[in-house]
């Protein structure tokens, strides 16, 4: 059983981006013995499954390259470790940081909202182009860089500019809602509330759908698939409880990235070698499973259960300051799957079952015609 072990660094970013509640201007920095920590905690914790690391932040790249080469030096002697990501608005990659992930084959994720007027009003003047200027020097190393796109209660009017622009990339995109925030109320005015984000989500599926060999949108190709195999398959959608873990830049052990910073949710930390046992002893591991009790009572006539298994725990939590709340998006994502399964039997009726006599393939679909959902659902 593979398992995710997110670095944070640091919660600091030199980023000023409106709707950001997860970075903190005063945040400290890891040290790199922490990194020696955390190796030291996984020779023992759970050392036949495989991890894959993510640096995230704050602005992980912060730490700088001696930071990063020493990292990847103690983290690479791990033998079940099975590889490495990083989410960063890449301001600070130069060409020595650039060469680094590239010998350790890190996959970079970034941050881009669309075109850079929409980018530059919701995440700062000047975001857009120091982003893209890495973007292009860590693709010219041969780096992969896939975005995250965050739709605003602003950038829901623009959905079409926004698509038509990850469309030319040809990027691999991941779509986020703003979200409120307990830790601050910047983030509120932009919120999307989850009516809009559902009808946002149906209106691209119905774009995308003439545009699968095109680029990709991570969120419907992860959605198709959970529908198709009753199993979700996006971090959101799944039970990250337990195969997800953080550590932040004090070596304290929490349940996922967006936690990091907030004491209640502290479930060890690595200089102690914790076990799972340990782990799952603690106060924030009980509410996480309280969450999942919750969801199996509460969600157990939504049909979409098996898909969604109620959203994502810290949604749910932190939005009702509760374990006894599934992820505030409920209604967004009984749209979309049900929007998915509505055109799933149409495109039957029409296109009669995949593999079986007279059914119609997308290779046969006439120019111009949408690609179906069984089409994305196998992509
Ligand atoms: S808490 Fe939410 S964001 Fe974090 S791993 Fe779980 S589902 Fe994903
Ligand atoms: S769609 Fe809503 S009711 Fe259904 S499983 Fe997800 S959170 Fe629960």
């Amino acid at each position: 059983m593979p398992f995710h072990v997110m670095i944070i660094p640091t919660l600091r970013c030199p980023g000023m981006c409106k709707y950001c509640w997860g970075s903190d201007k005063q945040a400290e920095i890891m040290d790199i013995s922490i990194v020696e920590n955390i190796k030291e905690w996984l020779e023992c914790f759970r050392c036949d499954d495989e991890v894959h690391f993510t640096f995230h932040g704050g602005e992980p790249l912060l730490p700088g390259y001696d930071y990063y080469k020493d990292a990847f030096k103690i983290l690479n002697t791990l033998p079940n470790h099975s590889g490495y990501s990083m989410q960063s608005n890449l301001w600070l990659l130069d060409d020595e940081i650039a060469d680094l992930l590239v010998e350790n084959n890190v996959i970079l994720s970034t941050s881009i909202d669309g075109p850079k007027e929409i980018t530059d009003y919701q995440r700062g003047e000047g975001y857009y182009d120091k982003t893209m200027r890495s973007v292009h020097l860590a693709e010219d190393k041969g780096l992969y860089v896939s975005y995250v796109c965050t739709f605003t209660s602003y950038s829901k009017d623009y959905a079409s500019e926004i698509y038509d622009y990850f469309k030319d990339l040809k990027a691999t995109v991941k779509i986020h809602s703003a979200l409120p925030s307990l830790r601050g109320e910047n983030a509120d005015p932009w919120a999307l509330n989850q009516e809009d984000y559902g009808k946002l989500m149906v209106e691209l599926l119905d774009k995308y759908l003439y545009d699968l060999d095109k680029f990709q949108i991570m969120d419907f190709d992860h959605m198709a698939k959970s529908s198709f195999i009753r199993r979700g398959t996006l971090c959101a959608f799944n039970d990250c409880v337990g195969d997800t873990l953080a550590v932040g830049h004090d070596g304290n052990i929490y349940p996922c990235y967006r936690f990091v910073g907030m004491d209640e949710y502290i479930m060890g930390n690595v200089k102690d070698k914790p076990t799972v046992e340990d782990l799952e002893s603690s106060n924030a591991y009980k509410l996480l499973h309280e969450f999942n009790d919750y969801v199996k009572e509460d969600c157990k006539r939504c049909r979409f259960i098996k898909h969604c298994n109620g959203g994502c725990p810290y949604n749910g939590i932190v939005a009702a300051q509760s374990p006894k709340a599934v992820d505030p998006q409920c209604q967004a994502y009984k749209l979309i799957f049900q929007n998915m399964k509505d055109r799933q039997k149409q495109d039957l009726i029409k296109n009669g079952i995949p593999g079986m006599p007279g059914a119609k393939t997308s290779q046969e679909k006439e120019e111009g015609e949408p690609f179906t959902i069984m089409d994305l659902m196998t992509k």
